[in-house]
Formats: C-alpha cells, structure tokens, sequence
C-alpha cells in the first residue's frame, strides 16, 4: 500500500519504518524528528498524505491532531482511511473522524499499548474505533506494527478503551507502590510482599510484570534506576484524558481522578518528570503521611 505517515517521533518513527520492511511505500513528515531508514522525506504533511491509500498519524495530542487533520484531509483521495494511532481526547478523536468522512474519506482511531519497545519490535497492542470497512483495509498494517488490534467499536471506542485501561493502571500502580512503601514500614521483606501479593489476591499487571521494586520480580524499569519504560508524564497525560472523558460524560471516577492529582504532583512538582512511572515507589518510600 500507499501510505503517508504523520508524526516520526519515538512511536511513530519505529513504526513507520516496520511498514516499510514489510514491504509497504512509505512517505513520512515530522516538523522535527529524522526520517527512519525505508521511509521517504515528504516536505509537508498534505505532500505525504497527497495520494496515499492510508494516513496514519502519530502526534502528541489532540490539538495538534486537529492541526494536522486540517490540513490533509482535502488532499486526500476520496476512499483513502486516515487511520490515527495518537493518544488523544475523545471529542478529537470523534471530531476528526467526521471531518474525514464528510469529505468522503473513513476513519479510524487506533491507540495503542505497548510503549517504544514494542514500537521497534512490532508487538503493540491496538484498540480501534471506525466502520468494519477500514478496520479490515488497515488491518495487515496493524498486523505488521503490532501483535493484536481489537475493534472496539465506532469512532473514538479505542481512545475509550485506551484511557479506560491506562485509568486502571494509574491507579494499581499507585496502590502497589503505596502497599510495598507501608509494607517497608511494617518490616516486611519485599521479596516476600512480591510471592505473596503475585499469587494472591492483590495480583495485577503493576505487581506481577511490571513491579515498582528493584530486585524483586520480573526485570522492570525499576531495576534501571526507574529510567522510562512508560514516564510518569505520559501517564499523567492520560490520566487527564480520563477525568476530561469523565467529566463529559458525568462518570464518576473517584480512584482515576485521586491517581491523576498525584502524578500531578510527582510530575509538577516533585522529581517525576522523565522517570518511569513505577517510581511512585521512593516518592511514597520517602514520605510519611503528612507528605
Ligand atoms: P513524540 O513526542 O516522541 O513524537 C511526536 C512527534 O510528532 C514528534 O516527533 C513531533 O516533532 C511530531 N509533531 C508534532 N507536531 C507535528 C505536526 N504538526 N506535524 C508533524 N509532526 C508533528 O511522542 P511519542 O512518544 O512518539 O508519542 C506519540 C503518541 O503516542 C502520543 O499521543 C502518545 O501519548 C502515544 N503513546 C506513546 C507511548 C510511549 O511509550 N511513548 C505509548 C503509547 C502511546
């Protein structure tokens, strides 16, 4: 296939160029990150988007999205999909799609988890909103770039799945890392905290494969000095993307919007900036409860 990629920064780049190893003509623009080797330098956005049969996108947030989609929608050939794999708000994701699909295009939103790791390697996990028909056109793409792509359902399903899990994993993170800080008080030994919890009833993928505690579980960003891995500040992102959906929505999120006023602190105001996010850890290692 024909295909324009928008946004060549950390994800977009190694999957722009994994389309171009499996053997796809891949035309890319970034207003500022290198083009990946296989993949040819457009010099605008519309001149990569200009007669491909698939857009992707891969940008940082909905406002620039909406930027972007601006600008390559009239360009594009009538039946192309502009599929947009960026975590964005839900009301972008669902205002894009109706922009493309008034002007004879279809749409597809397609986050993704999985972080830079399985960018490069090819093993993302996409959720995606948009009709069957552009579903089953993308399809082999996403197979290329990824392990499994779940059709969520219509436009903006997969950004709603995406925040809904990334909701769930702010909060079990926070209360892992707060359960072994209360456990190192107690006296209890963190290896032993990790057998116990793992196999029983406090078990979750915070815990069990990713575990917030050096030397203790499966290897994790925590066992390189809590490098990223997944940053404190894109959790924080979508964090705030769950409490904006369930705010528009009138859900009530207690757990998500306490999760999101605490990597606000951790990345505004304390040292979370540029660390993973399982170093909640020594931030709640270092405190007592008045802070
Ligand atoms: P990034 O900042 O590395 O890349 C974004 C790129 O977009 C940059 O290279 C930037 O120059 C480019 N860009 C910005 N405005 C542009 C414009 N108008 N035209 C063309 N290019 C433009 O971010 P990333 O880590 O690659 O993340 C991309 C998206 O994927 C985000 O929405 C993020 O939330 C999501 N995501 C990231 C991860 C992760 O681990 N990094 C995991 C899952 C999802």
């Amino acid at each position: 296939m024909k295909i324009g990629f928008i946004g060549l920064g950390n994800m977009g780049a190694p999957m722009a160029h994994n389309l171009a190893q499996g053997g796809h003509e891949v035309s890319g623009f970034d207003l500022a990150a290198p083009i990946p080797d296989g993949v040819t330098k457009a010099s605008t956005a519309a001149a990569a988007a200009d007669g491909a049969d698939v857009v992707i996108t891969m940008l940082p947030n909905g406002a620039i999205l909406r930027a972007v989609a601006a600008e390559i929608i009239p360009v594009m050939a009538k039946g192309a999909v502009f599929l947009d794999c960026s975590t964005v708000d839900v009301a972008s994701a669902r205002a894009v799609a109706a922009q493309a699909e008034a002007a004879g295009l279809m749409a597809i939103d397609a986050p993704v988890s999985g972080g830079i790791t399985g960018a490069a390697a090819g093993t993302l996990t996409f959720m995606a909103g948009g009709p069957d028909a552009a579903f089953n056109i993308v399809k082999p793409l996403l197979d290329i770039m990824g392990q499994k792509a779940v059709h969520c359902g219509s436009a903006g399903a997969g950004q709603a799945a995406k925040i809904c899990n990334n909701m769930i994993l702010g909060a079990t993170m926070i209360a892992t890392c707060e359960a072994f800080a209360l456990a190192d008080k107690l006296g209890l030994d963190r290896a032993k905290m990790f057998d116990v919890v793992s196999t029983s009833s406090g078990y979750s993928w915070s815990m069990n494969a990713y575990c917030p505690a050096p030397g203790v579980g499966p290897k994790s960003p925590a066992d390189n000095g809590y490098k990223p891995g997944f940053a404190a500040e894109l959790m924080l992102k979508d964090l705030r993307l769950s409490q904006e959906a369930a705010q528009s929505v009138d859900a009530d999120t207690p757990m998500g919007a306490r999760a999101a006023e605490l990597y606000a602190a951790f990345v505004e105001q304390e040292d979370g900036r540029g660390r993973d996010f399982s170093a909640m850890l020594p931030r709640f290692e270092k405190r007592g409860r008045s802070g």
